[in-house]
């Protein structure tokens, strides 16, 4: 995110009486100085920073660990929240996070970790290397990754939505359809993301995004997220089954934000334009 980015978020954050953030990712340490570009931009803008998310990728050496905590200590972020869990540990060897959680401590930086019953589970593993999901599954059995998935509260949606499908029971189209309601997270202003395409990402509902300026138009310009929150998944079925020749999947589906990504991923493959489908590397990815 470019320092103009930053500020013109600022302005909106202003108008809508947000005054505190949280910076995540990807990974927003993989390029610090641009992180810390950001990080005084908010803060001359009197934004307060509640905390940045790592998965600790970077912390390769003690040294290098520490100068950048003391690095981000200078810039005003005071407190880092740490990713452990065993979805992380398929890819980011856990002493990255063992040193990234003593060089905090060390320099007076404070953290969040999310979520700390997990640091037991990993523990058992060597923490100099990686471990795939197979291992933990040999280990803890066949139900702990579905167990993880509830532990950890999951949101079904992107690429997790795979892992929570794969170890999920699923249900028929007509059990989903039944239980369709308004799809009210949409509106929920509480936790939202804004990327750095100067869009705002509602709630948990990843895969929609409209540019921040348009916010007011939702009701006229995004049909998909209005019939969503006025109707639910019922809505966003009827079209695609009626529009876009959709079939639903035989097995069944986890619940209806699974059935929304299987529609809007059908929909997104025949370059349907609606425009709140986006970013398109999300629906590439899937
Ligand atoms: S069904 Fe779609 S819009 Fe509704 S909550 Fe789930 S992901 Fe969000």
């Amino acid at each position: 995110m470019s320092q103009e980015t930053a500020a013109l978020i600022c302005s909106y954050l202003k108008k809508f009486n947000c005054s505190s953030v949280h910076i995540g990712g990807g990974e927003p340490l993989l390029n610090l100085h641009l992180l810390c570009e950001v990080v005084d931009v908010l803060t001359k803008n009197n934004i307060f920073i509640e905390y940045v998310e790592t998965n600790c990728s970077w912390a390769t050496t003690d040294k290098k660990t520490t100068e950048t905590i003391e690095q981000l200590l200078y810039h005003g972020i005071q407190c880092l929240l740490i990713s452990v869990d065993p979805f992380h540990n398929e890819f980011i060897p856990f002493e990255k996070v063992q040193r990234t959680i003593s060089s905090c401590k060390k320099s007076g930086m404070r953290t969040l970790i999310w979520q700390a019953e997990f640091e037991s589970d990993i523990l058992r593993f060597d923490a100099k290397t990686t471990h795939k999901p197979a291992e933990y599954i040999s280990h803890y059995g066949f139900s702990y990754f579905a167990d993880v998935c509830t532990r950890y509260g999951i949101v079904f949606g992107g690429r997790a939505a795979d892992i929570f499908r794969k170890y999920s029971e699923k249900y028929p189209i007509g059990t989903i359809l039944k239980n369709s309601s308004p799809c009210q997270r949409l509106a929920n202003t509480s936790h939202f993301h804004i990327d750095l395409y100067k869009k705002y990402i509602p709630t948990l509902c990843t895969g929609f995004s409209v540019p921040i300026e348009e916010i007011d138009c939702i009701p006229h310009k995004y049909p998909l997220l209005n019939g969503l929150y006025a109707e639910g998944i019922s809505f966003l079925y009827n079209l695609a089954t009626m529009q876009y020749n959709y079939c639903p999947r035989g097995e069944g589906y986890v619940n209806n934000c699974d059935l929304c990504l299987d529609i809007r991923k059908h929909l997104f493959n025949l370059s349907a334009l609606y425009l709140e489908l986006s970013p398109s590397g999300f629906y590439k990815a899937l």
